[in-house]
This record gives C-alpha cells, structure tokens and sequence, in this order.
C-alpha cells in the first residue's frame, strides 16, 4: 500500500505540523484537513497547512488512505464515530493522542470494520493552535506506533513509512508499555510543573510580581510546561489514569526520601542524586533528544 491522500482531523499544533511536514517531506501526497472552528480553518487555509480545507469533515476524509485524528484525546471516539460513515473502507485510521490504551479502544469502538494503528508522535511543544505548526516538528523525534494484534502487515508497514518519511524514527510499542514509558517522561513532568507553578502563584508572603522578577532560578522552565494547552492535559491525565498513578505513587516516595535526607544533613543522598540526574540530561543530548542551549534552541521553531 503507498499513502496518497492524507485526512487530517484538527489542525493545530500537531495537525497543521503534519501537513506542513507532507508538502515538505512528501509532496507526491495530497492532504485536506477539517477543524471544528470556522477561525482555525481561515487560518490553516491562510498558512496553506493543508492542500484542501474542507467545511466539514466528512469531506475531508472522503477518498483518503490514511485518517489522522489530531484532536485532543478526550475527543478522539466522538470526532471518529461522527465520520465513520464517511471514511473508506480500506484507509488506515491513525491518530497522535499522548496516551495509547483508550484511544484504542476508542477508535476501534468508533470504527469496528477499519484497520486502526494508533501512533503517537513523542513531539511537541507548549504552543497550540493553527498558528503552532511547524514542518520540522517531527525531525529526529520518535513516533511510537501501537499495532493492534493481528495488524495488516502492509498497513503498518505505510504508516511506519509516512512517518519515517516526515524525519521521525518509529518505534512499534505493546500500548500499554507506551501509556506507562509515557506516565514518567512526560505525564509526570507536567503535572508536576503544573503544581509548582500553581503552589508559586498561592504563595502567600511571596508576590506574584516576585515570582516572575526572580523566575530564572529554576522556575521558568517549569512556567514553559505549565503554560501547555489545558484541554489537552485535562485529557492525558484522565486518559491515562492507571499509569499516571503508580508513577505518582513512585515519585511521592522519592520526594519524601530527599525531604528526610534535607532535614537529617544527609549530603550525600542528595548529592549522589543530583550527579547521576546530571548524567541523564547529558545522555539526552548526546542523543540528539534535547539542545543544550539554554533556550533549548526553541527559538529556532518560531512560526
Ligand atoms: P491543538 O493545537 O489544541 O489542536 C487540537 C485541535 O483539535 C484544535 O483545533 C481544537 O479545536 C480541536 N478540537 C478540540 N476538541 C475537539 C472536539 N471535541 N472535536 C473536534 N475538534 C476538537 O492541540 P495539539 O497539541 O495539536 O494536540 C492534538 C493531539 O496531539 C492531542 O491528542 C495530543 O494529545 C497530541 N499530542 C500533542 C503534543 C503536544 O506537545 N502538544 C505532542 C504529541 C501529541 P478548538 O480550538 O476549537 O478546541
């Protein structure tokens, strides 16, 4: 199977991110994209983040080989059930959802007679919208794909290739390893950035002028997390409940370890740990997974 014709549904960050990435990467592929706001769809024909910008997405998906949800994953049973009666028969139904078990069962409760291979883009940034996308969003970034059980060899075979095809390596992952992998590389650091930066704001005695005067000793970072979109992280935390907890269960022990090494002076437990933190940061870079730049070298992805 080769794909040529490429839906979108949702065309925000990482909708529009696909379809600037295809005319980049692929442009032997036809793409048309459908989003639920009239505001975003003037703006993703403005951008050209999509061949054709349909009205509706029943339009978009009418002749497509591959359907790509790009809604938050909440959303994605409802978006798909909507469309089922309008999809072909033989596409690959797809999505970029950050969690895997429930947007399986989603998608293949909302569309029992198609092939669905879920796969999630590790790829992102805190920005959302039409306006977000990028087309090198996915360069040297992973695509976990998670085939269900008896999968068209073929199909996953094209899937894996449109996405090697926009500059990502793909990875194929069991779902539920995918939803735990995730829980600790980055459900967790949300939420944990989302509590700091709500403590910092509650702080009483501390202003909030303050808090953003002094915010480069370590709190900047972590306002960058937390200024992700709501609606989406609403979504992975209720989606990926299971695995989110037993990672919080794991980090809450942790965290009352390093609380007893402050109050006993014990130096060496935290030293020990900061130094072996340290060398993962270093691996991640020298794997290509992170820019030592302070900034990250996010302003390299500007518009
Ligand atoms: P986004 O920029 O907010 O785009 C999502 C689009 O979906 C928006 O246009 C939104 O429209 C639309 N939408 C929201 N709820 C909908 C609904 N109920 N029905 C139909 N459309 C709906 O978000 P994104 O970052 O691209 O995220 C899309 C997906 O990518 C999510 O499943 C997320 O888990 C996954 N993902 C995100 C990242 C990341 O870093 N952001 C990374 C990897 C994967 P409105 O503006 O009208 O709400």
């Amino acid at each position: 199977m080769t794909i040529q014709r490429v839906a979108i549904i949702g065309l925000g960050l990482l909708g529009g991110s696909i379809g600037l990435a295809v005319k980049e990467h692929l442009p032997e592929v036809a793409t048309a994209g459908w989003d639920r706001d009239p505001a975003t769809r003037v703006r993703a024909a403005e951008r050209g983040l999509v061949g054709t910008v349909c009205e509706t997405g029943t339009e978009a998906v009418a002749g497509s080989d591959l359907v790509v949800f790009c809604v938050p994953v909440g959303a994605i049973g409802a978006v798909a059930a909507d469309l089922a009666a309008a999809i072909p028969a033989d596409a690959v139904i797809s999505d970029v959802g950050s969690s895997k078990l429930s947007v399986a069962k989603a998608l293949a409760e909302a569309l029992p007679g198609h092939c669905v291979i879920p796969a999630h883009p590790v790829a992102g940034t805190e920005r959302s919208g039409p306006d977000a996308g990028f087309a090198s969003l996915f360069h040297n970034r992973w695509c976990i794909i998670t085939p269900p059980e008896g999968v068209d060899a073929d199909k996953l075979a094209a899937l894996s290739a449109f996405w090697e095809g926009l500059g990502a390596k793909v990875e194929l992952m069991d779902p539920q390893h995918h939803d735990l992998v995730l829980a600790v590389t980055s459900h967790l650091p949300h939420l944990i950035a989302y509590t700091i930066v709500g403590t910092a704001s509650d702080l009483e005695g501390v202003t909030q002028s303050e808090v953003i005067k002094y915010s480069a000793g370590g709190f900047r970072d972590f306002t960058r997390i937390a200024a992700s979109d709501p609606t989406m992280w609403r979504d992975v935390f209720l989606t990926n409940k299971d695995a989110v907890l037993e990672m919080l269960q794991r980090f809450s022990e942790d965290l009352t370890a390093l609380q007893r090494a402050i109050r006993w002076g014990d130096g060496d437990t935290l030293f020990e740990l900061f130094t072996r933190t340290r060398d993962i940061r270093r691996s991640i870079i020298e794997q290509g997974q992170d820019d030592a730049r302070p900034d990250f070298g996010r302003s390299d992805h500007a518009g």
